[in-house]
């Protein structure tokens, strides 16, 4: 290696510890590189901090869909919009297990459940919570996006061992209104600062190609990285555009402004894992390939896509095959010193509320 590119890559060394004071000019900065220099810079950051060929694979149930109260203009399952989608009650458990061990069989490493709710009714809670602990029983992670949650909520999540919650900010805080309107920005921050407080992993990200602009897309990553710590899970999504829903109609987003996203979260949020979520099924292998190139490190299999006999899972692992990527093990999504760390968290917690409750009877 010549001195000036062990300069440079030293300098690129020094530029990836997380930072969480990002300012839109910075980050107008780096989507203003040039691709090539965009794409070598994220792919540094990426291999200090990962295998580099190793992809994370995680698999989406929906656990109750449709009839969602919310009004997401991207969303098919919402109620405010007639897409034709067939409405389902929540799922027994035996058959979220059964699917869980599909996902398994298929070489996911995570679940994720999701539910179109605006936020879990108590006793929704509780079967949900049955769920994760019998998915976890199964020696996968487990994930669940139930909409908003409050602290007791994701206290009792947490207990039951369930190891991230989803919770995306779609876009930039300035394009939200367009975008939803039956609940704020602030709202969804607050579920992520209830979600981080009771020790769970945030999965947060949000969705390019709704009509935003570049500015917008920096303001989405501007959010995401201010977080402190950074979500361990960042899902970059390209929109689907749903016949029915509002966004049907808008037009395309550029790939490679898309890749440019890619790249930017990579290098803003070193230790996180990109995404490459809702929309891969539209994008070509070259698109995919790039995307993988510029850090993105764990695709999502939907909930129609489990058997292996699915073309979808197929064509993933021929893409693997080409590019020599492989799924990576679970004991690498998470370390044993955050293990300790949230179940210390957990004690904690447990001895602050017994003491709380010795208070309270003694007050009586
Ligand atoms: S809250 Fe979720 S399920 Fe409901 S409309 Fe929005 S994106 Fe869809």
């Amino acid at each position: 290696m010549s001195a000036d590119s062990t300069s440079t890559v030293s300098t690129l060394a020094a530029d990836a510890a997380p930072r969480h004071d990002w300012t839109l000019d910075e980050i107008e900065a780096l989507f203003a590189l040039p691709f090539n220099d965009l794409l070598f810079k994220a792919q540094c950051v990426h291999r200090q901090h990962f295998d580099a060929n190793a992809v994370q694979v995680s698999t989406l149930l929906s656990i109750k869909t449709g009839a969602c109260p919310e009004d997401c203009k991207y969303c098919p399952q919402s109620g405010h919009y007639n897409t034709g989608l067939d409405k389902e009650k929540l799922l027994e458990i035996e058959k979220v297990v059964e699917q869980a061990k599909s996902a398994l069989d298929a070489g996911a490493s995570r679940f994720c459940m999701g539910a179109a709710w605006r936020s879990p009714r108590q006793r929704d809670l509780e079967v949900v919570i049955e769920m994760v602990k019998r998915v976890k029983a199964l020696g996968l992670e487990t994930c669940m996006t139930l909409g908003m949650v409050d602290e007791a909520q994701a206290h009792q999540l947490a207990d039951a061992g369930l190891d991230y919650y989803n919770h995306n900010l779609d876009t930039s805080p300035e394009y939200y209104g367009e975008i939803i309107t039956t609940r704020s920005y602030a709202d969804r921050l607050d579920t992520l600062g209830n979600v981080r407080q009771a020790g769970m992993k945030i999965c947060s990200g949000g969705i390019l190609g709704m009509g935003e602009t570049a500015r917008d897309r920096a303001g989405l990553l501007r959010q995401l990285a201010n977080l402190s710590p950074h979500p361990e899970s960042v899902p970059i999504n390209m929109l689907v555009k749903v016949p029915g829903t509002p966004l049907e109609d808008v037009e395309d987003l550029d790939p490679i402004e898309y890749l440019r996203a890619i790249a930017v979260a990579r290098i803003m949020m070193p230790k996180s894992h990109v995404r490459l979520s809702a929309g891969r099924e539209q994008m070509d292998e070259s698109t995919q390939a790039l995307a993988f190139m510029a850090g993105a490190n764990s695709i999502f299999y939907g909930d129609t896509l489990l058997t292996t006999g699915n073309p979808q899972v197929e064509r993933d692992r021929a893409l693997f095959d080409k590019l020599g990527l492989h799924p990576e093990r679970r004991d690498t999504c998470a370390s044993d010193d955050e293990r300790e760390q949230v179940l210390a968290r957990q004690i904690e917690r447990q001895a602050r509320e017994a003491s709380s409750a010795q208070f309270y009877d003694a007050a009586v």
